[in-house]
């Protein structure tokens, strides 16, 4: 135990966040199994009473995992920084591998496999319990072990060069390292943004050409008079590993492409599409995407200078029993302290994003048909068994997007 007054205050700040967590989880569960014999009046002969009573009860389970896995989580985070051990860990990296590159990557690789270990029991829930239970997962075993293999391989080739120019900057450049730290990771992202769509993804899933001649038409339709230019129009064979539908765009310049899961294809009408995609150009073109990458770029910047700051204070290391020699540890454990005490504006960014959800719904309803859209949100609502109710106050801190009967009243009032 490093009991300090700086570790003190982060073992409060954890806990804390972690309360709101919980209380927020538990509100919601009351407020849907209070509502849950009842179909709200926006659903009314949209939904059948089993079909909502079947989307409460999987909501509550997705809610209580969620639960405990961020109380797993934070007691994980205060074993290590209030506990010590994270300190240890990086003594043992430095006792193996000296004060050199060697030695930061040991722990950064040792952090990210304890987190990723402790997360592994709660995703083979929610994959083989809930999403079983409930008729939604595809994934076998074998796909399940598949992707760990694959992720963590992705995760070595493609994290190691950003670790060790992170850990060289660091040693090189001085007090501004962390102007230079951030230009890297903005750099690195947008290499990220190229390589994931082109070839990363293909590794996991099969992305072909969009076979459906008049579908495809459409589509190519409503791009050309949307203005709109990508490099692909891709569908992907999602349904190996769950019935949730979705549709993205991502990428940039040649890596810029339209994806849709083969789930929604099967499920929507071409119109429905149509609508679909109308609402997902509407970011685009309604500028959300550079609002968001901008936003990225100045809390980003604000985070490198906070760590900058934070790692030169004489005091922060050594609270957590970390040495200076090994500067890449203080860094990491400045990242692990930090998201207990940022966390909190996770309820601003939602609601911009509900704001952006409602005015890409009018984009999409201007040049296509909103009554496309309405059923086409219904659709994916019932095939996502996303309840049809929902505590406000969960809803303001957690929901990116805005309850689907809200927005289908906004579709049908204009
Ligand atoms: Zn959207």
């Amino acid at each position: 135990m490093h009991l300090s007054i700086v570790t003190l205050i982060v073992g409060i700040a954890i806990l804390a966040a972690l309360a709101f967590e919980i209380w927020l989880d538990i509100r919601q569960i009351r407020w849907i199994r209070w509502h849950r014999e009842a179909v709200p009046a926006a659903f009314a002969g949209r939904i059948t009473p089993d079909e909502h009573r079947n989307s409460i009860d999987y909501s509550i389970e997705k809610l209580r995992a969620s639960m405990n896995n961020a109380v797993a989580t934070s007691a994980l985070t205060l074993v290590l920084l209030v506990g010590g051990v994270f300190g240890e860990v990086a003594q043992l990296a430095t006792r193996l591998a000296g004060e050199g590159y060697l030695a930061g990557l040991l722990l950064a690789a040792a952090t990210f496999l304890i987190f990723a270990a402790a997360e592994l029991p709660f995703s083979w829930w929610r994959t083989f319990r809930i999403e079983q239970k409930y008729g939604f997962n595809r994934t076998t075993v074998g796909l399940f072990i598949t992707d760990i293999v694959k992720g963590a391989a992705v995760a070595v080739v493609l994290g190691t060069p950003f670790i060790l120019a992170i850990d060289f900057i660091l040693r090189n450049v001085g007090d501004l390292w962390w102007l230079a730290a951030w230009g890297l990771y903005i750099g690195f992202n947008l290499v990220m943004l190229l390589i994931i769509p082109t070839f990363v993804m293909p590794l996991f899933n099969k992305l072909e050409p969009i076979d459906d001649v008049s579908l495809r038409g459409r589509i190519e339709t409503l791009l050309a008079r949307c203005g709109f230019r990508s490099k692909g129009l891709f569908k992907m064979d999602a349904s190996k590993r769950s019935g949730h539908g979705n549709a993205f765009f991502t990428g940039f310049g040649p890596s810029k492409r339209i994806v849709l899961f083969d789930t929604i294809i099967a499920s929507l009408s071409a119109e429905e599409l149509e609508a679909v995609l109308a609402h997902e150009l509407g970011h685009f073109k309604l500028k959300h995407i550079v609002k968001r990458m901008l936003t990225m770029l100045v809390t980003s910047l604000i985070g490198f200078a906070l760590i900058g700051w934070l790692i030169v204070q004489p005091w922060f290391a050594a609270s957590f029993g970390v040495s200076a020699s090994l500067p890449l540890a203080s860094l990491i454990l400045a990242m692990l302290v930090l998201p207990a005490f940022t966390g909190w504006f996770r309820g601003f960014s939602n609601w911009r994003s509900r704001v952006h959800e409602f005015e890409a719904d009018a984009y999409a309803a201007g040049q296509t048909n909103g009554a496309d859209l309405a059923s086409a949100l219904l659709k994916l609502h019932k095939d996502n068994a996303a309840p049809s109710t929902t505590d406000p106050v969960y809803s303001t801190f957690k929901h990116s997007h805005p309850p689907t009967a809200e927005r289908i009243a906004r579709l049908q009032a204009a």
